[in-house]
């Protein structure tokens, strides 16, 4: 029980990532095809990656 509490919270950290230009990467949920899409989005100049730790 312990324990399985504490991988719940390691699982849950967030962790930000920022795209080149300094803006803030956030993830969105988008819906295509009656399939669920993660997609990372930049706030500032708007590019879209599949993965947040493309911004590079
Ligand atoms: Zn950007």
């Amino acid at each position: 029980m312990a324990a399985s509490s504490k991988n719940a919270r390691t699982t849950s950290t967030t962790q930000k990532f920022f795209c080149s230009c300094g803006g803030e990467v956030k993830m969105k949920t988008l819906f295509e095809k009656g399939k669920v899409k993660n997609l990372a989005e930049c706030e500032k100049c708007k590019k879209t990656e599949r993965r947040p730790s493309d911004f590079k």
